[in-house]
């Protein structure tokens, strides 16, 4: 079959999508907008366990702006490699590999300007999201899977919330303002909450997903009702001749095409490459546990200071997450993080048995796909305009997804992206 002549603003070229996670699912809804032709590829289900998608703390969180280093971060860098359980940790045998990458992440957050101008970056692909999924989750006929009620910050009291003046200075700096909650408050709005956490800083138009993985699957569904294709198969390369992409191979042959996006999260890096750009992405594994059934928990999400970890009402059941672990794609998960993210979760809400049996406790492992400097990558191949990169969201994929997704498939049509893409694009680093 030969793929149509595309018009210059990408109506009726066919675009194929590469992976079918929060990106690709955006990137796919954002392209049929356009009058294009979508086929969507994923050797996975869409939204399934493989993806970083499913498994995500749910969090649509426009305020999380500060990169993951932050100045002084170093400091800390022994004890990463010390303690295997730490919440942020590196497995002594995959040091060598991430070296480059660790110092371009250590330096990116160097000092309070970088991490100013990171802030504003992502400002103008989070500040949205909340409303934008809300609208994506009507089109897709199923809008009780996102809710507004906000997000609270929470810590033992004012003074440990002042201890990250630098963070709140810097959400202040890019215009973003919050309710600061004090001890009586916090009993009104988390009642359940273990009493030694009595401050709170809550986003009141923030909010979540309640069921991440069951959300992806809606929207690509929704692609598919309008007129995309998708394939259960994984890409593996680009042809490209003269500069301009004819098609996406794949394990089970080509797949003409006039245009692609790579949105294959942690596992784009080598399909960047079949298009002519080399980036440092890794991947910063993350952990959840879910007791099913939950309870008590929550009234909205929150995420204790002590632990850096989201707590999150979810359709299963009460969802904790976080973690990072360096540690490669390969490595088999280490599930003593998530029963360290489930003891807390127990210790937050003393309310929840002590003794839950193993089949009440869900736990998951996933891929967040993280650029060093905290900024995703979205922008042209440098092989050919035909290949758009959509990766590299690390923390935020799920809140920046949809305006993300909306850029990837504006740069597929090759029109103008409606945000300035500079601070994210792929060649950064070259
Ligand atoms: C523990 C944890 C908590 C998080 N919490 C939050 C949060 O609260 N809020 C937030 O905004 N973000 C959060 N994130 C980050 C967020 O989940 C990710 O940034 C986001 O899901 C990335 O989406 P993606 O579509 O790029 O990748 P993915 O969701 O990983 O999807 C990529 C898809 O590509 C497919 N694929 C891979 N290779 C190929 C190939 N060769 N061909 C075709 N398809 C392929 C995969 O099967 C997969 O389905 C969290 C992440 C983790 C791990």
């Amino acid at each position: 079959m030969q793929a149509e002549a595309a018009s210059p603003e990408g109506r009726g070229a066919h675009l194929v999508v590469i992976g079918a996670g929060i990106v690709g699912a955006c990137t796919a809804l954002a392209a049929i907008d356009r009058g294009m032709r979508v086929t969507i590829l994923d050797p996975g289900p869409p939204g399934g366990e493989q993806a970083a998608s499913y498994g995500n703390g749910c969090w649509l969180s426009f305020m999380s702006v500060l990169p993951p280093a932050m100045p002084g971060l170093w400091k800390q860098v022994p004890g990463f490699l010390r303690d295997p359980l730490g919440p942020l940790a590196i497995r002594w045998s995959y040091f060598p590999r991430v070296v480059p990458w660790l110092w371009a992440y250590l330096r990116s957050g160097w000092t309070e300007a970088q991490v100013l101008k990171t802030a504003r970056a992502l400002k103008s692909l989070l500040s949205d999201g909340p409303a934008l999924h809300k609208d994506l989750a009507e089109r897709a006929g199923v809008p009780e899977l996102i809710r507004r009620d906000g997000l609270m910050y929470v810590y033992p009291s004012r003074e440990e919330y002042e201890k990250e003046a630098m963070g709140w200075r810097i959400r202040k700096a890019v215009g973003l303002s919050w309710k600061e909650i004090g001890p009586e408050e916090m009993r009104q709005l988390q009642p359940d909450l273990d009493r030694r956490y009595g401050f709170g800083a809550l986003f009141e138009e923030a909010g979540h997903c309640t069921d991440p993985g069951a959300y992806v699957a809606a929207l690509v569904e929704q692609a598919v009702t309008e007129g995309a294709e998708l394939r259960r198969v994984a890409a593996t390369g680009f042809r490209i001749e003269g500069g301009r992409l004819k098609g996406v191979l794949t394990g089970e042959g080509e797949v003409p095409a006039d245009r692609a996006v790579i949105a294959a999260g942690a596992r784009s890096k080598a399909l960047a490459a079949a298009a002519g750009t080399r980036v440092p992405l890794e991947t910063e594994r993350g952990y959840h546990a879910v007791v099913l059934g939950a309870e008590t928990g929550p009234r909205i999400p929150i995420m204790p200071s002590d632990g850096k970890m989201a707590i999150t009402p979810t359709r299963a059941g009460l969802r904790v997450s976080g973690q990072v672990e360096i540690a490669g794609i390969e490595a088999a998960p280490n599930w003593k993080r998530s029963e360290i993210l489930r003891d807390h979760l127990l210790r937050s809400f003393p309310g929840l048995p002590r003794d839950l049996p193993a089949e009440r406790v869900k736990f998951w492992m996933g891929h967040r796909p993280s650029m060093p400097d905290g900024l995703p990558c979205i922008g042209l191949s440098a092989a050919t305009p035909d290949v758009v990169l959509a990766f590299g969201h690390g923390h935020v994929g799920l809140v920046s997804g949809p305006r993300s997704g909306q850029a990837a498939a504006a740069l597929a049509a090759g029109t103008s992206p409606g945000i300035d893409l500079e601070s994210y694009e792929p060649r950064r680093f070259t």
